[in-house]
């Protein structure tokens, strides 16, 4: 084992300890939830993260409204009991530094939208929990850590899948070679993407496509099944429908080669649908998720030696209530700033080696 893989079993020995800390209750909870302001009642915040919030967090609780639409706020505060003292326009944003009640701002806008929103409720006094991509460029990402950093608040990213048992577990398998050294990550997510009209295709908003939306899951668990940073990629992209496409990408493949050899083949795509796996193969068996990976629907998976039968949970909670718990234990976040910040030079480097027809060095 060399010096890096040793130093990740022992990170993810703090990990694995930390796993049925983060899923189970607690017999002592703190007196008071910490407060969340939703930013942007889109479908994500109104089909996944409110509903989590009212249900099925312990930690926090949905105490603010942030929109553009004020029959939206209207109806959402019927819905969720929220004062109307408590709700704010894109333009009022910047008052929340006057609510008590808000410790936690929850940015789940446009992905170009996410710097903006995340340095103003840095600067606002409150703790930062932005959607994924974390923004459109690795230089955004440092401006919004170094946001956070200066006003002294916690940064995390919508990483969500890190916190269930089914990617905990592969985490687990990898880190302490239950199958042998790990040789080969494979890992893609890909779906068909409908309206046409929508931001996601129109590169200003979304930074780009498939790659920024979903990839971003593979290389996300390529990076922790690894748990080092990759030194190399080479990258291809194939287009076929070029007029819903002209802005964005479609389909693309990519490799990353890691600096103790492994190899990481992974692929994302708006063209289709099926492509969800993530797969770490070792030198004396294989680990495996899919077909549902990254869904919060519910995941799957098995290794060569059967199924992996492990319990769902409600991905936003337990993504939120880490990130709770961060704040009231004065802990690190694994999804955070810095991990959403790594991934973008990924992404970065993936499509310099397409603009550019060649492998390229990463970092
Ligand atoms: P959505 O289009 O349903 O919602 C976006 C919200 O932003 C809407 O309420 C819209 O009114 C508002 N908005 C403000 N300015 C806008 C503008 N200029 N253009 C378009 N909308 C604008 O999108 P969504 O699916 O809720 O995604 C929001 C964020 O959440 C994105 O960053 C996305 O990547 C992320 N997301 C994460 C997951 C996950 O599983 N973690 C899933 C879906 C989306």
């Amino acid at each position: 084992m060399n010096t890096n893989r040793r130093s990740f079993v022992k990170a993810t020995a703090t990990l694995a300890a930390a796993a049925p800390f983060i899923l189970t209750a607690r017999a002592q909870e703190p007196q008071r939830k910490l407060g969340v302001a939703l930013v942007g009642l889109g479908s994500l915040a109104t089909n996944q993260i409110a509903p989590a919030l009212a249900k099925n967090t312990r930690l926090c609780k949905l105490t603010a409204l942030v929109s553009g639409t004020p029959e939206k706020l209207t109806k959402w505060q019927a819905q969720y009991g929220i004062p109307a003292t408590h709700c704010y326009n894109y333009e009022q944003f910047d008052r929340l530094k006057d609510n008590p009640d808000v410790d936690i701002v929850y940015v789940v806008l446009p992905n170009s939208m996410h710097p903006e929103f995340t340095v103003r409720a840095a600067q606002a006094g409150k703790h930062v929990f932005t959607e994924k991509p974390m923004a459109n460029s690795a230089a955004e990402c440092q401006q919004m850590i170094d946001a956070c950093k200066q006003a002294k608040r916690r940064l995390g990213v919508g990483y969500r899948c890190q916190f269930t048992p089914h990617h905990l577990e592969m985490i687990r398998l990898s880190r302490y070679e239950v199958f042998g050294r790990l040789k080969c990550v494979e890992a893609a997510f890909g779906f068909k993407i409908g309206d046409p009209t929508q931001w996601r295709l129109r590169k200003a908003l979304a930074g780009g496509g498939a790659l920024m939306d979903v990839g971003i899951y593979a290389i996300q668990g390529m990076r922790y099944l690894v748990g080092e940073e990759p030194v190399s990629v080479q990258a291809f992209e194939t287009k076929t429908d070029k007029v819903k496409f002209a802005e964005v990408d479609e389909t693309i493949t990519w490799e990353l080669k890691f600096p103790g050899g492994v190899l990481a083949k992974g692929a994302t795509t708006y063209a289709f649908n099926g492509m969800n796996y993530l797969r770490g193969l070792a030198e004396n068996g294989w680990f495996e998720l899919g077909p549902q990976a990254y869904g919060y629907g519910g995941l799957n998976g098995r290794t060569s030696k059967g199924p992996l039968e492990l319990p769902q949970v409600d991905h936003f909670a337990a993504e939120l209530d880490d990130f709770a718990e961060c704040i009231l234990k004065n802990r690190p976040t694994r999804a955070s700033g810095e991990e959403g910040l790594a991934d973008l030079k990924v992404i970065e480097g993936i499509y310099r080696s397409i603009a550019e027809g060649k492998a390229v060095k990463l970092g």
